[in-house]
């Protein structure tokens, strides 16, 4: 991407950068008014997810992300996020949540960071002013990990965020320097996103960190059931998103998981859990595929024909249901569901069985 050469005093009025503005999801956008439209089967879109902005996006440069430092083309023509994530004034966003809020019960708002060195004060600017105007909505802060230390975590406590969700995004050592770190020259590191999820997790308590996953980066099943039992028993919470290839990044031509497999470790992870699947009952081929599930077919039965396992994961509210469905997170509007916003119909948990395929892998019956 060519270089945005505007000093950085010089940025605000120029390019509408944070903490006075925001970008903000579009199914937000809708929720607030602020955009019109329908959401696909009327799915209510609880959480209000605002991320900031930035003229140069993203000094990290993961291989799948439209704000990524070197993608290619200008700064002006990163049509992704302006597309998918409008810019407002901060001040108008918060006056919306604050009439949504008086009006019946906004959800949840997250605030996400993006890697700058601005990024830290402005998150602290941005979430004065969500708490001030809506002091009784739960915050979640989705930061960039190696921009936190232990202060800024004992910080963001003390000034509300209730959860911390980090972008792991890569489910292995490998795969995630592959895609974030030394093999793309991103300034990311696993042992320091570990280092900080841990420490958020002393601070925040259990399940109050989350680490984003995202299924179809090249890693394995069995790179990613490992992760689902190390964070069962940490008590950090997982959440899954599928790879969907953005137009303009390094990985926009790299294939999908095939709506089989993505079923098939949605299922698995509900099952670890929520239903102490215990370990060596998945099976895997020698690249790590999944070819085996031994669980009580009862047990698997009710999981699928609950749907549950193949709802959208993520933050909860403040009666701790999910909130934070992401209506087109991980797909566009007319594919099918990666992971369904709301409760899967009959219909759906039907369309989702012939999406399983598990008359094919090993149920050691
Ligand atoms: S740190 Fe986040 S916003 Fe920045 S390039 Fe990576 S995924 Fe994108
Ligand atoms: S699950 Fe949603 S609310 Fe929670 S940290 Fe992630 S994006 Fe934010």
């Amino acid at each position: 991407m060519a270089k945005v050469t505007v000093p950085t005093d010089q940025q605000a009025e120029l390019y509408q950068i944070s903490p006075g503005s925001v970008r903000i999801s579009t199914a937000a956008a809708m929720a607030l008014g602020l955009k019109g439209g329908r959401l696909y089967r009327d799915a209510a879109c609880g959480c209000i997810n605002l991320i900031q902005n930035y003229p140069e996006g993203c000094y990290a440069n993961c291989a799948y992300c439209g704000l990524a430092r070197e993608r290619p083309g200008d700064p002006e023509e990163n049509s992704f996020i302006r597309v998918a994530w409008p810019l407002h004034p901060t001040s108008e966003v918060v006056a919306r949540i604050a009439a949504k809020e008086a009006g019946g019960e906004v959800g949840r708002v997250c605030i996400s960071q993006v890697h700058d060195k601005r990024a830290y004060p402005d998150l602290l600017a941005i979430l004065a002013q969500v708490r001030q105007a809506a002091p009784a909505v739960p915050v979640a802060a989705l930061v960039s990990a190696e921009l936190l230390d232990e202060a800024k975590l004992r910080e963001l406590k003390h000034l509300g965020v209730d959860t911390i969700g980090i972008g792991l995004d890569g489910a292995s050592e490998a795969i995630f320097n592959q895609t974030r770190g030394q093999g793309v020259r991103g300034p990311h590191s696993w042992a320091g996103h570990w280092r900080i999820a841990r420490l958020a997790r002393q601070i925040f308590g259990p399940l109050r960190v989350n680490l984003h996953v995202i299924v179809g980066l090249g890693e394995t099943d069995r790179d990613l059931v490992e992760l689902f039992y190390q964070l069962r028993d940490e008590q950090i919470a997982c959440y899954l998103f599928s790879f969907n290839p953005e137009p303009g990044t390094a990985l926009q031509h790299a294939p999908r998981a095939s709506l089989t497999r993505h079923r098939r470790i949605q299922l698995v992870k509900y099952l670890i859990e929520e239903r102490e699947l215990p370990h060596g009952a998945v099976a895997f081929d020698e690249l790590g595929a999944m070819i085996g599930l031994r669980a009580p077919a009862a047990v698997v039965e009710e999981a699928i024909a609950a749907g549950e396992p193949f709802m959208t994961d993520g933050c909860p509210d403040r009666h701790g249901r999910m909130t934070c469905n992401r209506p087109y997170g991980s797909y566009r509007p007319g594919e099918p569901f990666r992971d369904y916003p709301f409760q899967p119909t009959a219909e759906d948990v039907a369309v989702i069985r012939g999406q399983l395929r598990l008359a094919e892998l090993d149920r050691g019956e």
